[in-house]
C-alpha cells in the first residue's frame, strides 16, 4: 500500500449536512425540509441570480484571477484597500491558505473548545496541531484561558475565534474582545496571526457585539474572515474572503491557487454586495424566526443557546440520556434534516439552522412531536 502521513490516516474529514436528495432517495419522501447548513432559507439574493444569467457564453474564459472588479466592491465595503482582501473558494479556503502560509507540520494553532470544526481539519490536513481553550458550562469563551496557551506554546503561529461562534452562537463581549486583541497582540513581538471568523456578520444584533473590521488599523496582525454562503444565499457557488493588512495578503497571494473563484461566482458575489434589500429581507425574517424557536424550545421545556446567527443550539437532557444523533435521525424519517454535534464533542445538542415562517411552523411540529417519543 501506498502509505500517507499519520496525520492524513488519522483524519476525520468534514461531515456536511445530509443533502434533500440524498433524504428523499433513502427515506422515499416527497417533502423534506433542510435546516441543517445555516444557508439562507429564501434562496440566493435575486440580484445575482440576474447577474450570473447573463454570463453564461463567456464561460470558456478563465476567470480574473485578480478579481479586479469584486475586489474594487469589496474594498469599498469593508473600507480597505484591495489589496487587502484576499478571495476563497468559500471562506473554508481561506482557512487553508491561511494554515498553508504560516504553519509548517509540526506547529499548532489556537481557538476554542467547541469552534467551527474547519480550523482543526484544515490544520490537520497540513500535519499542524489544534489546541484549545476551554470553555465553561454555559459555553462563554475566557480570553485569559486563550490568551494563556498561545503565550505557554510557542508553536502556535495562528489563533482563529469565530465571532459569533458555530455551532454554539457565543460570542466575545465588546471589553473582553478588545482585551483578546491586545493580549494576544503582545505575544513573542506580535507574531502570532489573529483570525477572527466573523461569518455571521450581518445578523449580530447584540449592542455589546463589536465589529473586528474597526481594529484593523490598530493591529496588522488581524484577519477578518467574511464569507457569502449565508446571508447573501450563495453558498452553492463558494464565495468567501479575509480582511488584513497588505503584507499579510502579499504573502497569502503566493499560495492561492490562480482560478480559485470562478465566473460565476465572482459576478454574484459583487451583485450580491449591493442587494441591501434582499439582505435586510433575510436578517429580518432570521430575527423573527430565532423568537419563534426560542419560544417553541421553551415550551417544549428543551434547553438552548442563545445564538447571534441564524441558527441554534438546543440541548437535550442529560439525565434522560437524549442524544442529538438519535433525534436527529428520527426527525430525518419525517423529512426533516437538522445537524447533530457530537463531532463537535456535543453528544446532547443538536443544531438547526432558521428557516422561512412555513418552514418552522413545519420542523417544530416534527420536532415537538419526536422529542415527546423520544421522552417515554
Ligand atoms: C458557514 C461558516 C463559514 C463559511 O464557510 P464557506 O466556506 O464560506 O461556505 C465559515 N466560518 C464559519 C464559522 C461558518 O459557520
Amino acid at each position: 500500500m501506498i502509505s500517507v502521513p499519520n496525520y492524513i490516516e488519522k483524519l476525520a474529514p468534514y461531515v456536511p449536512g445530509k443533502p434533500i436528495e440524498e433524504t428523499q432517495r433513502e427515506y422515499q419522501l416527497k417533502k423534506v425540509i433542510k435546516l441543517a447548513s445555516n444557508e439562507n432559507p429564501l434562496g440566493p439574493s435575486p440580484r445575482a441570480i440576474r447577474a450570473i444569467q447573463s454570463v453564461h457564453t463567456e464561460l470558456h474564459r478563465y476567470p480574473d484571477s485578480s478579481a479586479f472588479s469584486l475586489k474594487t466592491a469589496l474594498a469599498k465595503k469593508e473600507q480597505v484597500q484591495s489589496g487587502q482582501i484576499i478571495l476563497g473558494n468559500g471562506s473554508n479556503e481561506v482557512i487553508d491558505q491561511i494554515i498553508r502560509t504560516y504553519c509548517v507540520p509540526g506547529d499548532a494553532i489556537a481557538t476554542y473548545q467547541y469552534s467551527f470544526i474547519a480550523y482543526r481539519i484544515c490544520a490537520q490536513i497540513h500535519g499542524v496541531h489544534t489546541l484549545e481553550a476551554g470553555v465553561d458550562a454555559q459555553l462563554s469563551m475566557s480570553v485569559d484561558e486563550l490568551v494563556d496557551l498561545v503565550r505557554k506554546n510557542e508553536r502556535v503561529k495562528v489563533v482563529f475565534v469565530a465571532q459569533p461562534n458555530n455551532p454554539t452562537g457565543q460570542y466575545l463581549k465588546k471589553l473582553e474582545f478588545e482585551k483578546l486583541l491586545k493580549d494576544l497582540s503582545l505575544i513573542r513581538g506580535g507574531s502570532v496571526l489573529i483570525v477572527i471568523d466573523h461569518a455571521y456578520a450581518e445578523y449580530v444584533s447584540a449592542p455589546d457585539f463589536v465589529n473586528p473590521q474597526s481594529y484593523l488599523s490598530t493591529y496588522p496582525q488581524l484577519m477578518i474572515l467574511k464569507t457569502f454562503s449565508k446571508v447573501y444565499g450563495l453558498a452553492g457557488l463558494r464565495v468567501g474572503y479575509g480582511v488584513a493588512s497588505a503584507d499579510i495578503i502579499v504573502q497569502m497571494e503566493k499560495v492561492r491557487q490562480p482560478f480559485n473563484i470562478n465566473s460565476l461566482g465572482m459576478l454574484a458575489a459583487e451583485q450580491a454586495l449591493e442587494d441591501f434589500e434582499f439582505v435586510q429581507k433575510s436578517v429580518k425574517m432570521n430575527a423573527l424566526g430565532m423568537k419563534f424557536w426560542e419560544e417553541k424550545l421553551t415550551e417544549l421545556e428543551i434547553s438552548f443557546w442563545k445564538s447571534q446567527g441564524n441558527f441554534l443550539l438546543a440541548q437535550f437532557s442529560k439525565e434522560l440520556g437524549v442524544l442529538g444523533f438519535d433525534v436527529y435521525q428520527k426527525c430525518l424519517q419525517q423529512g426533516l434534516i437538522l445537524r447533530p454535534v457530537h463531532n463537535y464533542g456535543l453528544p446532547h445538542a443538536l443544531r438547526i439552522t432558521i428557516g422561512t415562517p412555513e418552514e418552522n411552523e413545519w420542523a417544530v411540529e416534527k420536532f415537538a412531536a419526536v422529542c415527546k417519543d423520544l421522552r417515554k
